[in-house]
């Protein structure tokens, strides 16, 4: 059975790259749900043109939810649209409350009422994939141990705590109407197509037009960072042979501080595109003022997922970094793009 696999989120940084690689299997065929927000690319998809189908539906309409199900009939779905921004929902939670926890209750009720309908191998195959983050496990300590998949929730932020109300919302429709489900939590994804707010497109970004760097606070906070081709790939395999009503961990085993981040990024740019006087890119660091409840430090046991599934990342920091800032490098017009749709530069007014 060929499987269809319905995305939410398809045209975002994350879901562009599930869809990238979903569209060039033989084996698949993808369906795009998304109501293109401004953190959409369409360009990210060029690629895989005429191989899925765009449906522009918000996951919060259940009426037009359920017309795509039932015009589409997914043999699986792979739940990423999300408000995804931390800085955005400081400042405006309630986009963040409408999509992440309205939206995913919809997706969940119209998701059901298609999995009651189907019969046979379609309803035996049939799996609803939350994608999620390490963020609604709250904030570690530098000697805490990683986060596991029993690590208690503790979010911290209003983007935090709307997406750990969808992960209890997708377990409760496992646990209590029988909702084939699995869930994933990853740490801060990097790599091409990233939307240019987000801290590595604004440091590559900044260093490239000669301007200041942000970073917040000293620098200190630490994220563990995987690249979105390794996060892609693990989706992948999470759908396919995970079990029904566990979680994965998912994280790059690449802890860095933000300020080492943006120095090595520095580095790579003195290297791939260096000043024509010579000076390093570092000098344009700028510390600026820190983002409120900011988490100190996230870390991923992702032992699980490498035991039960075999998946490990692929990419190092140094090599996943070095690929990122060359595509960047290669696809310059994109800030320009971007910077037309009104960037913003990751700064809470808050
Ligand atoms: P993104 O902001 O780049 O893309 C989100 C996509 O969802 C966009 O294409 C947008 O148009 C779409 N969307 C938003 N609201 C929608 C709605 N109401 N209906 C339909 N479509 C809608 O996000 P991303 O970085 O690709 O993240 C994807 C998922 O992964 C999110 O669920 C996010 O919480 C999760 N996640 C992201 C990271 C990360 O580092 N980027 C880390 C952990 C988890």
């Amino acid at each position: 059975m060929v499987a269809k696999i319905l995305v939410t989120g398809g045209a975002g940084f994350i879901g562009s790259e599930v869809v990238r690689q979903l569209a060039t299997q033989e084996s698949s065929s993808v369906v795009v749900l998304d109501c293109l927000t401004y953190a959409a690319n369409l360009d990210s998809l060029a690629q895989v043109q005429g191989r899925f189908a765009l449906e522009q539906a918000n996951v919060c309409d259940g009426n037009a939810v359920r017309r795509i199900l039932a015009e589409h009939q997914p043999t699986a779905i792979m739940h990423l649209a999300a408000e995804s921004h931390v800085d955005r929902s400081i400042d405006g939670p309630a986009a963040f409350i409408e999509t992440n926890i309205v939206g995913t209750y919809t997706l969940l009720e119209e998701t059901l009422k298609y999995y009651k309908g189907l019969t046979g191998a379609a309803r035996d195959q049939f799996r609803f994939h939350h994608i999620s983050t390490d963020e609604v496990f709250g904030s570690l300590n530098l000697q805490d141990p990683a986060f596991t998949e029993h690590t208690p929730y503790h979010p911290r932020s209003p983007y935090s705590a709307s997406k750990a109300s969808a992960d209890h919302l997708v377990r409760a429709w496992h646990e209590t109407f029988g909702l084939p489900v699995v869930l994933s939590n990853c740490s801060n994804n990097y790599g091409p197509w990233q939307f240019p707010e987000k801290l590595i497109p604004v440091v590559i970004g900044k260093a490239l037009s000669g301007k200041p760097i942000p970073v917040y606070g000293k620098g200190e906070n630490i994220r563990d960072w995987l690249h979105v081709s390794d996060h892609a790939q693990a989706l992948r395999l999470i759908l396919a042979q995970g079990r029904i009503g566990e979680s994965y961990n998912i994280g790059g085993n690449a802890e860095c501080t933000n300020l080492d981040l943006v120095r090595k990024i520095c580095q790579l740019i003195d290297e791939l595109a260096p000043n024509k006087d010579g000076t390093a890119h570092e000098q344009l660091i700028t510390y600026v003022a820190d983002r409120p409840g900011h988490d100190l430090r996230y870390a991923i046991d992702c032992g699980k997922i490498q035991r039960e599934l075999g998946w490990k990342p692929r990419e190092t920091l140094d090599s996943g970094m070095r690929n990122t800032v060359t595509w960047y490098l290669n696809h310059r017009s994109i800030y320009d793009r971007a910077q037309a749709k009104g960037e913003r530069l990751g700064l809470s007014k808050q």
